[in-house]
């Protein structure tokens, strides 16, 4: 037996565990204090009521003989596949079909699984900073990376590989730069892919942020993108089900590798739970959309009241618009981590060191908008007194 040793040679996951140790640390060393925590990206409001009421339902089914259910399809439902194009696709002129629409549990199992459709002698092209999990997928096939800094005198924008890339991951709005790309911009990333016959895998985590009509929900809104591109979609921060699990992704047959990963999915995932499918299709009634927008519409004026309360301080800050997360850069004289310490131990504030995501994350912190509106305002009232 030979063990995979790109697997045994991974890191630990040095960023969070080091955060809450801090955390744990300073709440130890300091009982009374309200440590208010603006690093996570996790959703904190309540599911609407209807989306419980579904998955209510769903549980009823399964407990009463005439309604039971076993396996469902792999690749999901067909009327959540349906509704997913219906309400996510179809208003944006994009024409897919249901097989080509696979539900999953998230975002995270497949933008990891989809790796297993490449040979692993092909190079990954990786936005830097980025979400680790890219990069973790990648070294875990012993892929070489082609690095993509993206850096504050580009605005954090990438600029196209110099090198032949096979994979490019792109986040876009990004966590944890909280920058989009217009649909010129993704135009060209498409172009390239085109070109390069390479593949673009494209998380689209946070689309539902995006409120700028120059800025793509899709990439399939770019002209060519169904040859090239597969999008991950997720429940998880449209409709607060980090908990529940439920995402899509999108495998045009145009990419030529619909069946492929139809193969793969029947083989190794027995389908996401009837009772989370339950629960994202109700996101889609009017009283779901109505109780997600609002939770939604939250967030995006925490992140405005986060960013100008920021920016009014004389910090420089990056996203917070289109995107739930405040990329800011530190004060001079310090580093990611000294700032992070300096936040906690003076105004009991947790934030996400940029240096965690990468080398370029180097002298920046990323605050997010999934907090308490009252725990963002006493953040910058704290803050000010720095
Ligand atoms: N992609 C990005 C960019 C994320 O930030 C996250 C979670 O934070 C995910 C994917 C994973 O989402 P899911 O909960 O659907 O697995």
């Amino acid at each position: 037996m030979r063990i995979n040793t790109h697997l045994q040679q991974l890191k630990g996951s040095y960023l969070f565990t080091e955060i809450a140790n801090r955390t744990r640390a300073y709440q130890q060393a300091h009982p009374e204090a309200n440590v208010l925590r603006l690093g996570i990206g996790d959703v904190t409001l309540p599911l609407p009521q209807v989306i419980v009421e579904a998955m209510h339902r769903a549980v009823d089914e399964l407990s009463c003989a005439d309604t039971f259910r076993g396996y469902g399809p792999e690749d999901g439902y067909s009327w959540l596949r349906q509704a997913v194009i219906d309400h996510d696709y179809t208003p944006r002129g994009i024409r897919l079909t249901p097989d080509e629409v696979f539900i999953s549990d998230g975002a995270g199992s497949d933008l990891g699984n989809l790796s297993e459709l490449f040979d692993n002698t092909n190079s990954v092209a990786i936005l830097e900073p980025s979400y680790p999990a890219y990069v973790d997928t990648s070294r875990m096939a012993g892929r070489d990376i082609i690095w993509l800094p993206c850096l504050a005198k580009n605005n954090f924008y990438p600029e196209l590989p110099s090198e032949k890339a096979d994979i490019i991951y792109l986040c876009f709005p990004n966590n944890p730069t909280g920058t989009v790309l217009t649909r010129k911009e993704l135009a060209r990333w498409v172009d390239y892919a085109r070109t390069n016959h390479s593949i673009i895998l494209f998380d689209a985590a946070y689309e539902a942020f995006v409120e700028d009509p120059e800025v793509p929900h899709s990439i399939y809104e770019i002209e060519g993108a169904e040859e090239v591109a597969i999008e991950i979609r997720s429940f998880s921060k449209t409709a607060g089900f980090t908990a529940v699990r439920c995402g899509y992704t999108v495998v045009p047959k145009a990419t030529g590798l619909q069946a492929m990963w139809s193969r793969r999915q029947c083989t190794k995932f027995n389908g996401a739970s009837y009772i989370s499918q339950r629960g994202a299709m109700a996101t889609y009634t009017p009283e779901g959309q109505a109780g997600i927008k609002a939770n939604l519409n939250y967030y995006k004026q925490t992140a405005r009241i986060l960013s100008d309360g920021l920016r009014a301080m004389g910090y420089e800050v990056w996203g917070g618009a289109n995107a739930p997360y405040i990329w800011c850069r530190v004060p001079q004289g310090f580093d990611s981590w000294s700032f992070f310490d300096r936040l906690l131990n003076t105004c009991q504030i947790v934030c996400t060191p940029g240096a965690g995501f990468g080398p370029s994350g180097e002298g920046f912190v990323r605050f997010s908008a999934f907090s308490k509106r009252e725990d963002v305002e006493e953040a910058l009232r704290r803050m000010k007194k720095l």
